[in-house]
């Protein structure tokens, strides 16, 4: 039978906001050691916004980069698409549309074969970068920004600077975790530059950036060979695989249905500040059947 205290602790958990699958879900989270949290919706709003426009090519202008790039990514949900498709207000339908987790997104807009992507990805359409190119991705990483490389027809055309916000309480759920005993950890898709600045503002010291999905479940499971028991905390498809890997996996709150059903524990409200509230409780719960 399932103890009182666990049917008390699930109810409690309803009641603010923390929504767990089973008795096994409190007790991995009574055990964890090392917390991995994603960066883009987890620590950050995940609410991106376009920077600026470099235009790289003098045969282009900038209203046509917007148009053609707003118009693919309106059929994408990432947060840096989101932030892109707000550039046209007008988009043009979109034929062959692809999106390439944690890499970018590509189709036809206007008869164009049109890319936009990380620097690797644009790569993959165009060869090897020209040196004004990664010069501009430079500049958008260093500044801790997001820099997606764009173009059509074979040919990179500029690059996008997109950046986003730390969450408000990111800090202090951070603190609370590593006052906890937590060894907390930052994991992204993103570039260096854009990690390292949202993970000094959230207080984090340790950090992996620029892996791809896949790359997520493999640091897991390298930490988990190395002895730790980790709880990843993710709101996107991206994070999908990674939540299912983790000792425990934690869905953000707003996070998507695949994230959620990924997930062994699901929170309800806005921030990481919720994320504490589960760590805790499940913690109390074990506490007092022990
Ligand atoms: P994160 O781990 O921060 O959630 P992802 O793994 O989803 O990031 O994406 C990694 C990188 O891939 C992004 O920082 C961006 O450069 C690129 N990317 C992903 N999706 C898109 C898209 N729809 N349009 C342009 N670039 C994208
Ligand atoms: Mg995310």
């Amino acid at each position: 039978a399932t103890p009182i205290a666990i049917l008390v602790g699930t109810g409690r958990g309803a009641q603010l906001g923390v929504l767990i699958t089973g008795p096994e879900a409190l007790e991995s989270a009574d055990r964890i050691d090392t917390v991995i949290l994603d960066k883009t919706g987890t620590v950050t709003t995940g609410e991106m916004s376009v920077r600026g426009i470099d235009v790289l090519d003098a045969d282009t202008h900038a209203d046509t980069v917007a148009h053609l790039v707003a118009s693919l990514e309106h059929a994408s949900e990432h947060p840096v698409a989101r932030a892109l498709a707000a550039l046209s207000a007008t988009p043009a339908s979109v034929e062959e549309f692809t999106g390439h987790a944690g890499r970018g997104v590509t189709g036809t807009v206007d008869g164009h074969a049109v890319f936009a992507g990380r620097p690797a990805f644009a790569e993959t359409h165009t060869g090897a970068l020209p040196d004004v190119v990664t010069a501009a991705v430079r500049r958008a990483e260093e500044a801790g920004a997001t820099a997606v490389v764009a173009g059509w027809d074979g040919r990179v055309r500029a690059v996008v600077t997109v950046a986003d916000t730390v969450r408000p309480d990111s800090a202090a759920a951070v603190s609370s975790l590593q006052g906890m005993g937590l060894h907390v950890l930052l994991l992204t898709g993103d570039n260096a530059g854009a990690a390292a600045t949202a993970a000094r503002a959230a207080g984090i010291d340790d950090v992996i950036s620029g892996v791809l999905p896949e790359g997520k479940v493999a640091e897991i499971r390298r930490l988990q060979a190395a002895g730790r028991r980790v709880a990843m905390v993710g709101d996107g498809i991206n994070d999908a695989a990674a939540l299912a890997t983790a000792d425990l996996g934690i869905a953000m709150g707003g996070g998507t249905d695949a994230a959620v059903h990924a997930s062994d524990i699901a929170v309800t409200g806005v921030g990481l500040a919720p994320v504490v509230t589960a760590i805790r409780l499940s913690r109390r719960t074990m506490a007092i059947i022990r």
